[in-house]
């Protein structure tokens, strides 16, 4: 079934939690609402699920207003981060849950519900814990059981809101990988909240990054990665670092430093910032006339195969907007850092990758 979000606006009180969203969702895509605390993720879900009301404008299920419609009626299917399964009730029971209420008539026979339950359970590969009680079952395990009663009733629509928020990230990491499994086996149409840009780089069909009731960018994984709108995009996929200067005839001119502007850059002589990411910045040990952004290597922390350096830019560096507590973030191999025999206090030069430069004109 396909969505249709059309200049949906929410307010609590004088808080807009959203502000005129419009999207189109396609039948069996997977989409990831992302964005930071607040944003009005949540807000726009349980809008769709019809648990709560817009103030103005209206979704549409497959072209049709949905907004008569009661929740019971809308044939959505719910997960939520607190997994809200029935404590008293075995894991058979849970699933079976939404077949055994079903109005009489649209109820399954004892056969069919034995049979669909077993089928669900097998597909979340689970079938061995239907007999235990939630509190038997680790957290992953109750997501997945949780998944398996949503899908119970056949839902034309999934929505999951933090689904894997509370668990740990190993586990968290396996959770998403089957979800995108399943997901590719089912073509639900889904959609889910998270505020875990990884989760939705790595899941989703498409990415809808939202911010203070808007939305921001809309894209597939890629598309958001390597062309973001905005720099509150650019910053909010990964780490950054952002530096004040000036563009002029596609260059950057920051002080003591010049790059050539990426192709995209557009602006021209004005005041502009540029944000790139610690993993595209070479790093070099200093030399008299070299070429980058001084700095002294205050920092060094060596994780598994990346060695994140922390830098202080010296006298005569790009201003950057924390001032003078803003450290240079860098991140090369390890195994480079080893070699470079690199060490905290010396000075080294930071030179930006041109093409993975982001620009932006300062307001
Ligand atoms: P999180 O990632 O923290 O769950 P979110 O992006 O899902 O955040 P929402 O839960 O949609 O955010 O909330 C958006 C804003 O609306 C928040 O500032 C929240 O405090 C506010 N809000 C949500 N529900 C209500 C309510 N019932 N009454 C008043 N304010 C509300």
């Amino acid at each position: 079934m396909s969505i249709e979000i059309k200049n949906v606006s929410k307010r609590f009180g004088d808080f807009h939690a959203l502000r005129d969203v419009s999207l189109d969702i396609a039948s069996g895509e997977l989409l990831a609402l992302l964005g930071p605390s607040g944003c009005g993720k949540t807000t726009l879900l349980r809008i769709i699920a019809g648990l709560e009301t817009a103030d103005g404008g209206s979704i549409l299920f497959s072209g049709e207003d949905t907004t008569d419609v009661h929740v019971r009626d809308r044939n959505v299917g719910f997960v939520f981060q607190h997994y809200a399964l029935f404590r008293h009730m075995t894991v058979f029971e849970n699933v079976a849950f939404g077949l055994r209420v079903k109005p009489r008539g649209q109820r399954p026979s004892e056969a069919q519900i034995k049979a669909k339950v077993t089928d669900l359970l097998k597909l979340v590969q689970l079938d061995w814990l239907a007999d235990r009680f939630p509190s038997q079952l680790s957290g992953g395990q109750r997501q997945r059981i949780a998944l398996a009663r949503a899908l119970a009733v056949e839902p034309k629509v999934l929505l999951l809101d933090e689904p894997f928020g509370a668990l740990d990230a190993k586990v968290r990491k396996e959770l998403r990988r089957w979800l995108r499994r399943l997901h590719d086996e089912l073509h639900v149409t889904s959609i889910f909240v998270t505020h875990d840009q990884e989760e939705a780089l790595e899941v989703a069909d498409r990415v809808v990054l939202m911010n203070a009731g808007s939305v921001e960018q809309v894209g597939s994984p890629q598309e958001v990665w390597d062309h973001p709108a905005s720099p509150f995009v650019y910053g909010f996929l990964g780490d950054v670092n952002t530096f004040q200067g000036r563009a002029h005839r596609g260059e950057l001119h920051f002080e003591g430093v010049q790059i050539d502007a990426p192709e995209h850059a557009h602006v021209q002589d004005a005041p502009a910032f540029a944000y790139v990411r610690p993993h595209d910045l070479d790093v070099q040990r200093y030399a008299p006339g070299a070429q980058g952004i001084v700095a002294q290597l205050s920092r060094a922390i060596v994780v598994g195969p990346i060695a994140r350096l922390e830098l202080l830019p010296t006298e005569g560096s790009p201003a950057m907007p924390g001032g003078q507590d803003a450290i240079i973030e860098a991140q090369i191999p390890a195994q480079q850092f080893r070699e470079s025999g690199f060490r905290e206090g010396e000075t080294l030069v930071v030179t930006p990758r041109r093409a993975r430069v982001f620009v932006k004109e300062a307001a």
